[in-house]
C-alpha cells in the first residue's frame, strides 16, 4: 500500500498513547493504526512495550539470574516480537532491527549478571519500548500512514535516579519544540513511553507504568491540543472492573478527581499522568482500542456533574509504619527528623495520622517495583529516632469524589456499611475530592465491592 504523505498543521496535534494489551500483537496493532488513520490529528504515538515483555525484562535486569533463565527469558521475548513482524510482507530490515536489539539486551544482561548496577537495570527496562515502537511505525506504514520511528531519549532528559528517573521540563520543552515538532507537519512519529535518558546519555526509566506520564510529558511539550490514552477497558470506571462486574464507565471527569484517582492505585493512570496535562490545559480522553467507537472518558478542568461519590480506588501492598516516642509529647521537631531519614530514601507518606506520642504512616511498598521502598535500612534508621513497627499485608481504599470534606453523612455512607470489617487510618479532610482508610489485604476487594454497591448502585 502507498504511504500518504499529508501535510498538517502543527496548532492541533493530538498525541495518542497505546498501552501493553493495545499493541500485544500484530492484530491489536493494526486495530491502533486504524485509529491513527481516522483521525488526522493522531500525529505522535507514544508506546508502552508489548504485554508482557516488561514483566520478563524485570526478572531479567534482577541480580542472580542464570545463562539458562537468561536465554529463556530472551527467547521469549524474541518469540513475542517476532510473532508481530512475520506479518509483514517485507520483512528483512525491522527483523534485521529486532536481531540487533536482542543482542544488544543480551550485552546488558550479561553484564548485569557480572555486576548488577541499577543503572543496566534502566537500559534493560527499556528495550520493550524500543521494539514495540520501531514495529508499529511499520505497521502504520502497512495501513497507508506516514508512520517513523523516533527515540524519546533523544527529547525526554531527566536526572540519573535510574527506575524512577525526574524530567527536565524546561530540556523536554526545548528538544520536543527543535527535534519533534518540525517532523510532525508530514510525519506521524512513534516513540516510546516509560524510557528518557540522563545528562550523559545513560537511558533512564519513569518507573512502571510510565509511559502514560511520557505520553502527558510529551503532550504538554509540544503543546498539543488533545491527548488520548489507548488501553483495554472503555474508559476510567467507577471502580476496576476487574474488582467487580457492576463497575461502570464514567463519560467525564474533572482533572482533580481522575489526578487522585490515580494517585490513590486505579491502575489505569500512572499516578503522575494528569499533572502536565493540567499545567498546560490539555483535555484527555482514555477509551478502548479495542472498541474505539465505545466512547470512553473525558478528563477535563471543568465537567458538568460534580457528584460527592465518583468512584472508589484501591491500591495494595502498603505498608504501615508506627513510629513512637515519649520525647515527642510537647516535643518540636521529631517530625522533622522523621522527614528527614523517609527525604533521604527518597520515600514519600501516603497516609499520616498522629497521636500524642506517636505518628502512623503509609508507604506503597509494592513487591518487584523499581522504586525506592521501605527498606530494612530505613527502618534501622528511624530505630535511632524512635520505637518503630512495620505491619504489612494492607490495603488503602479512597472514595473519590467532590465536596467531600464538606457533605453531611459522608461518614455514615461509607463506614455503616462495612461496619463488620477492620477499618484503619481514617484520613479525611486533607482534600476535598477524597477519604481513605486501610484496610486488611484478604479484605479489600470485599469491602470495594460492598461499598461500591452502596454509593453507586442503590
Ligand atoms: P495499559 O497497558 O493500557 O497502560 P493498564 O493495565 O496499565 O493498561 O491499565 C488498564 C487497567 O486498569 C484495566 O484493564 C483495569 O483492570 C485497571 N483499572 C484499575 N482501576 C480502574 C478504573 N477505575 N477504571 C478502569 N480501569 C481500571
Ligand atoms: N512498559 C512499561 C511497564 O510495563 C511502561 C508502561 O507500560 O507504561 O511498566
Ligand atoms: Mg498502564
Amino acid at each position: 500500500m502507498s504511504v500518504n504523505v499529508e501535510q498538517v498543521s502543527t496548532k492541533n496535534i493530538t498525541v495518542a498513547k497505546f498501552g501493553g494489551t493495545s499493541v500485544a500483537d500484530y492484530q491489536a496493532m493494526l486495530r491502533c493504526a486504524d485509529i491513527i488513520k481516522k483521525n488526522t490529528t493522531n500525529r505522535l504515538v507514544v508506546v508502552s512495550a508489548s504485554a508482557g515483555v516488561t514483566n520478563h525484562l524485570v526478572r531479567l535486569s534482577q541480580a542472580g539470574v542464570s545463562s539458562t533463565e537468561r536465554e529463556q527469558i530472551i527467547t521469549n521475548i524474541a518469540d513475542i516480537q517476532f510473532a508481530i513482524t512475520k506479518n509483514f510482507t517485507s520483512q528483512e530490515n525491522i527483523n534485521n532491527e529486532i536481531s540487533a536489539l536482542l543482542t544488544s539486551l543480551r550485552g546488558f544482561a550479561e553484564q548485569q549478571a557480572k555486576q548488577h548496577t541499577t543503572k543496566n537495570s534502566d537500559e534493560i527496562l527499556s528495550f520493550g519500548e524500543q521494539f514495540s515502537s520501531r514495529i508499529f511505525a511499520q505497521v502504520l506504514q502497512t495501513v497507508g500512514v506516514n508512520g517513523h520511528y523516533f527515540d524519546a531519549r533523544q527529547v525526554m532528559k531527566t536526572d540519573n535516579l535510574y527506575g524512577k528517573a525526574q524530567v527536565d521540563l524546561t530540556q523536554l520543552a526545548a528538544n520536543a519544540k527543535a527535534l519533534l515538532l518540525p517532523l510532525l507537519t508530514e510525519q506521524v512519529i512513534v516513540t516510546q513511553g516509560f524510557i528518557g535518558s540522563d545528562q550523559q546519555g545513560n537511558t533512564t526509566t519513569l518507573g512502571r507504568g510510565g509511559s502514560d506520564y511520557s505520553a502527558a510529558l510529551l503532550a504538554e511539550a509540544i503543546e498539543a491540543s488533545n491527548l488520548s490514552i489507548w488501553t483495554d477497558v472503555v474508559g476510567i470506571f467507577t471502580t476496576d472492573p476487574r474488582i467487580t462486574d457492576q463497575a461502570r464507565s464514567i463519560n467525564e471527569i474533572s482533572f482533580g478527581e481522575a489526578a487522585e484517582m490515580a494517585t490513590f492505585g486505579a491502575k489505569i493512570l500512572h499516578p503522575a499522568t494528569l499533572i502536565p496535562a493540567m499545567r498546560q490545559d490539555i483535555p484527555v480522553f482514555v477509551g478502548s482500542s479495542k472498541e474505539p467507537d465505545a466512547g470512553g472518558t473525558r478528563i477535563q478542568r471543568e465537567v458538568e456533574s460534580n457528584p460527592t461519590y465518583r468512584s472508589i480506588a484501591l491500591r495494595r501492598e502498603q505498608t504501615l509504619v508506627t513510629v513512637k516516642s515519649p520525647q515527642m509529647l510537647h516535643a518540636s521537631g521529631f517530625l522533622a527528623k522523621v522527614f528527614t531519614v523517609l527525604a533521604k530514601h527518597q520515600l514519600s507518606v501516603d497516609l499520616i495520622t498522629t497521636s500524642e506520642i506517636s505518628v502512623a504512616m503509609t508507604f506503597d511498598n509494592p513487591h518487584g517495583s523499581t522504586q525506592a521502598l521501605l527498606t530494612k535500612a530505613v527502618v534501622e534508621e528511624l530505630e535511632q529516632l524512635c520505637e518503630v513497627s512495620v505491619e504489612h499485608g494492607l490495603s488503602l481504599i479512597a472514595v473519590i469524589g467532590n465536596k467531600i470534606h464538606g457533605t453531611k453523612g459522608v461518614g455514615s455512607s461509607i463506614f455503616d456499611k462495612v461496619n463488620d470489617f477492620n477499618i484503619r487510618m481514617i484520613c479525611h479532610g486533607a482534600s476535598n475530592h477524597n477519604l481513605c482508610f486501610l484496610v486488611p489485604e484478604a479484605d479489600a476487594n470485599q469491602v470495594v465491592e460492598r461499598l461500591h454497591a452502596t454509593l453507586f448502585t442503590s
